[in-house]
């Protein structure tokens, strides 16, 4: 719901302020219309439903993947379309992969949503009803939503404003969704004045770079955002950070067959991250039309290897949802949840 169009008519109708509140918790509730908001009496739903929808969005997809992983298809009040996708872990914990723009302007070569170029930026409330649907869905399931990723559509850092605000949102009490700020990442192509801005941010939010290469020549092939900050000042802003706010970055490093996966490769990471609180996460690569093919197994493991002798956390991440396009490359979305 477009909290700030719908407060603004309930206040010009001289109705209680409570009302916002109420059509929230409709929707978290499972209303998708105002006809639903039964705590209202029928002609303010009436008037409202001639105004405002109750949704910012509209599911017209749901693709459900063997793993468990969920991918929607959703249409915005304007026509256009972005999707967000709910990742199955154990013990009932989803996390939600949100879209934070329509698009995106940075056209990384392994990404899908690189090559739609960019649509507009999404508005607080189109990333907030993002969050409920996913919770609505969740506890549908007898689970429970955990954690929000930036890592969708777009380069939130491009969009931040509106990334922060929603984020603000997802931590509030309820109406707010009541999550940690830690259970928040932003993940970055790495623009680096969003960190900048992130460090002094009051919110401990959690921060991920999408490194994906260790020098700047293939990072410039992958990622045309290099050429506006190459590795050494991105790294060095990344290491600002550590020291700013005490708080770790996560490194998302895909791995590319031939690419970038050579244990010469992994030294190169390694040495980038000497100083500074960092951990590496080794994504799996689903292939799009980009040309590119996932690392092989053994591959994987010699990086991994590399990585950890010379003292780098690392884990490797296993994709997710690749029968519905949902994981790592193939969605529209970013390439690196
Ligand atoms: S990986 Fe992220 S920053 Fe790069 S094109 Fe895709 S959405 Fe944009």
């Amino acid at each position: 719901m477009d909290r700030d169009r719908v407060g603004a008519l309930l206040a010009e109708w001289g109705e209680p302020a409570y009302r916002l509140t109420q059509g929230v918790q409709a929707q978290g509730a499972g209303a998708d219309t105002w006809e639903q908001v039964s705590s209202m009496g029928k002609a303010l739903r009436a008037r409202l439903s001639g105004h405002e929808p109750l949704w910012t969005l509209r599911p017209v997809e749901r693709l459900v993947s063997r793993d468990g992983t969920v991918k929607w298809r959703l249409e915005l009040a304007d026509g256009r379309e972005i999707e967000m996708v709910l990742i199955a872990h154990a013990r009932g914990r989803r996390t939600l992969c949100v879209s934070s723009q329509v698009g995106c302007a940075l056209a990384c070569r392994f990404c899908a949503t690189g090559s739609m170029g960019f649509g507009r930026d999404l508005t607080t409330w189109e990333i907030v009803d993002q969050a409920l649907l996913a919770r609505r869905e969740a506890e549908a399931d007898g689970a429970r939503l955990s954690n929000v990723v930036f890592m969708g559509m777009g380069e939130p850092m491009q969009n931040l404003d509106a990334v922060l605000a929603a984020s603000e949102e997802l931590h509030r009490p309820a109406p707010g969704l009541g999550l940690s700020a830690r259970q928040i990442a932003i993940s970055t192509s790495g623009w680096v004045p969003g960190i900048q801005r992130l460090a002094g941010y009051p919110l401990p939010l959690r921060l991920a770079i999408s490194l994906h290469a260790a020098d700047d020549e293939t990072r410039g092939a992958l990622m045309p955002v290099n050429a506006r900050f190459p590795i050494a000042n991105l790294m060095a802003e990344c290491r600002r950070y550590c020291d700013a706010t005490g708080r770790r970055v996560f490194i998302e490093y895909l791995l590319l067959d031939g690419v970038n996966d050579d244990p010469a490769d992994a030294r190169r990471l390694a040495n980038h991250l000497r100083d500074g609180r960092f951990h590496v996460n080794l994504i799996e690569y689903n292939p799009t039309d980009g040309g590119f093919r996932s690392s092989r197994p053994e591959r994987r493991e010699r990086f991994l290897i590399a990585l950890e002798r010379a003292g780098i956390e690392a884990s490797v991440r296993r994709s997710r949802g690749a029968d519905v396009a949902a994981a790592c490359g193939p969605r529209a979305a970013r390439a690196t949840a």
